[in-house]
């Protein structure tokens, strides 16, 4: 730069001292000839300085245009080469960038990525908005600042948004982005990633572990998530959540006695009749096995929460079709309302489980609104339950003895052992209310064998101390059938005490033998082989079909008390006695009236046929020694 200003410093200097020679040579030449005087030559010598001087300056100038003319162009070439390399950069990037104004927040820049994943032309996305961009502008303007002003404080990061094509769909892209300053304005320069794929694939495992893969409906985590919100949301509206258990009542029946292919099928058809009655914003899902559970929004939804399961229960208990089966499988629901019946997620689910149970012991194919009194009932459950785990480990049960007596000779033939509980906590407890736990419970198994082991135990006593031809009757539950272990325990417990079959009496209730009649059928077989006498008790309650009971290996019927009470009175429940007498005979079965409280009913069921009376009439559950002194007597009682 110096030579090149010294270069053009001495070419000046050159010109000048020509001209300035030239102008000494010519005025020289005029002073000699006398033609100017030397004022004349001075101010012409000084003139010539001036101009010479001038035109120094003149080059210089020039000389200095030049100069930066030169660097110019050289500052030029090398910005167009900078931003060409920018270019090629930003164009070869697999990500589409789009650059912002962070001022006015204007896309100034943007690649050819950006034009197809935005599906738009370089000129219509160059000034745009960024926020236009957006899925949702009022959430993207507050995203987009936060993003901004992450990237000017100098960090580095990833945002996840939607951005929006040309056609208004939207594209799921993963932004990282940076910042930087250009002649004092501020830049983002963003990198946006098309995550389609990579949602697609998260969307898919989501679904796959919110979802029951068997009905596709959501599943239990999915559901307890969305009820969650709801109360979040409702707690803060003032509004009303409705939680629907549902349950089927027949299932377990259908499943084991079919399968599980039949008991698949079947589920998938009453999810989609749920899904079916079930609109809006309300969701149906499944927790699994049969249970399947509603989640309800809105108004009045207890009102509407109890419409809708009037109307599941109409749809669910139509006959199924599965391959060639026609099934039947009703239901019983139980419905909490938040903020009534539970302020949480789990109270609600709780306290509608606890409904739906309500429901179920209050004869299926119903619904029911959890109430306070339900809860008591479930409390009371819980102590019951807890009780009964503690008399079996330290004791507090004990069997009372009911006689029966043969019509014919008015001698008591056997006796009924029933089960009596001092509850720890809650006093005496009638087995009505702790049979149905100790069921539910499983606990019915060791209890029922204490029973048995008591009762054959009180029958050896008494054999031994000469009472003989009594039997013992022994209720047992279709639990305690369903146990593989069964046979074996009872038959060490016969064993045990120096007994036989012969010496047994079981009872099963009629309605759950009926219902689970195919597990039970062959186990029934081998205990009557083994000489037990099986009745069927509370007889005219379950609808069991003539077909059906003279596939039964059974001995017995027992008549309900309630067609007993009103034996006199009430013509249809004399003809049922009547009817169930006579039915019975022609099957070659003994019938045994239990809930004999008068004479005129004794008089009766004699006249009718009947076998075997049972009642207070006789007697009422006695301890083991009043019966004793009871048989001696016996033929005092006819
Ligand atoms: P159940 O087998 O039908 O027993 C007859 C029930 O009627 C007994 O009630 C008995 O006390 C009552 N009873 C008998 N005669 C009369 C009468 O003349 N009038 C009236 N009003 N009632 C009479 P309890 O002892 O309360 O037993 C109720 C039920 O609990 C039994 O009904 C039976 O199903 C069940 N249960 C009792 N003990 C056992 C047991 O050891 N195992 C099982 N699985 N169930 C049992
Ligand atoms: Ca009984
Ligand atoms: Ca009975």
């Amino acid at each position: 730069m110096i030579i090149l200003l010294g270069k053009y410093l001495w070419l000046a200097g050159i010109i000048a001292s020509v001209v300035m020679s030239e102008v000494i040579t010519v005025a020289m030449d005029l002073l000699l000839k006398g033609e100017v005087t030397y004022d004349y030559l001075a101010t012409g010598m000084v003139a010539a300085l001036l101009v010479s001087g001038i035109m120094v300056a003149g080059i210089m100038k020039m000389v200095d245009l030049e100069r930066s003319r030169q660097e110019e162009i050289a500052k030029n070439l090398t910005l167009r080469a900078s931003e060409r390399r920018y270019r090629t950069l930003i164009e070869v990037a697999s990500d589409a960038i789009l650059v912002t104004d962070t001022e006015t927040g204007t896309l100034v820049d943007c690649n050819r990525q950006a034009e197809i994943l935005l599906d738009m032309p370089r000129n219509s996305i160059l000034g745009r908005h960024l926020s236009n961009l957006y899925d949702t502008p009022q959430d993207a303007r507050s995203h987009e600042a936060d993003f901004i002003s992450r990237m000017l404080d100098g960090e580095s990061g990833t945002i996840e948004l939607q951005l929006k094509r040309a056609d208004g769909s939207l594209v799921p892209v993963e932004v990282s982005g940076s910042a930087f300053e250009i002649d004092g304005r501020h830049y983002v320069h963003g990198a946006f990633r098309d995550i389609t794929q990579r949602r697609e694939a998260e969307d898919r495992i989501k679904h796959l572990a919110h979802h029951d893969p068997l009905t596709s409906l959501p599943n239990r985590i999915f559901l307890h998530g969305r009820l969650e919100e709801a109360v979040k949301f409702a707690h803060r509206d003032q509004k009303q959540v409705a939680v629907m258990f549902i349950d089927l009542d027949n299932f377990k029946r259908i499943n084991d006695t079919l399968g599980h292919r039949i008991g698949d099928a079947l589920l998938e058809q009453v999810a989609r009749r749920l899904t079916e009655n079930v609109h809006g914003n309300h969701v149906v899902g499944r927790l699994g096995g049969d249970e399947f559970i509603i989640v309800m929004e809105g108004e009045d939804i207890g009102t509407v929460a109890a419409a809708t399961a009037e109307l599941l229960l109409e749809n669910l208990c139509r006959p199924y079709r599965v391959e060639d089966y026609q099934l039947h499988s009703c239901a019983s629901i139980g419905i909490a309302v938040f903020p009534t019946h539970g302020r949480s997620a789990e109270a609600l689910m709780k306290h509608a489980d606890a409904a739906m149970y309500h429901a179920k012991s209050r004869g299926r194919n119903t619904y029911q609104l959890f109430s306070h009194a339900i809860n008591a009932g479930v409390r009371e459950r819980v102590e019951i339950e807890n009780g009964l785990r503690e008399s079996l480990k330290h004791g507090g049960f004990k069997l009372l003895y009911q006689p029966q007596i043969d019509m014919a000779t008015g001698a008591i033939c056997s006796v009924e052992a029933l089960l009596r509980w001092h509850h720890p906590a809650l006093g005496q407890i009638t087995p009505d209310r702790f049979i149905p736990v100790a069921e539910e419970t499983k606990l019915i198994l060791p209890l029922g064998l204490w029973v048995l082991d008591q009762a054959c135990l009180q029958l050896r006593t008494w054999r031994d101390g000469g009472i003989d031809g009594l039997r013992m009757a022994v209720n047992v539950s279709v639990m305690q059938l369903q146990d593989e272990t069964f046979c074996d325990a009872l038959d060490a417990i016969v064993k045990r005490h120096g007994l036989s079959g012969s010496d047994l009496e079981l009872e099963i209730t009629e309605s759950a033998l009926m219902e689970n009649l195919g597990q039970v059928q062959a186990l029934l077989k081998s205990l009557r082989d083994y000489g037990i006498t099986l009745s069927i008790d509370d007889f005219g309650t379950g609808y069991s079909s003539l077909g059906r009971l003279k596939l039964l290996p059974i001995q017995c019927l027992k008549i309900d008390r309630s067609f007993v009470k009103d034996i006199e009175t009430d013509e249809g429940d004399a003809k049922i006695c009547d009817g169930i007498i006579a039915l019975g005979h022609s099957l070659g079965l003994k019938i045994v009236a239990e809930g004999v409280e008068t004479v005129a009913q004794k008089n009766f069921l004699q006249e009718a046929g009947c076998d075997a009376i049972q009642g207070y009439l006789i007697a009422k559950p006695l301890p083991a020694k009043e019966i004793a002194g009871l048989i001696t007597h016996s033929d005092k009682l006819r």
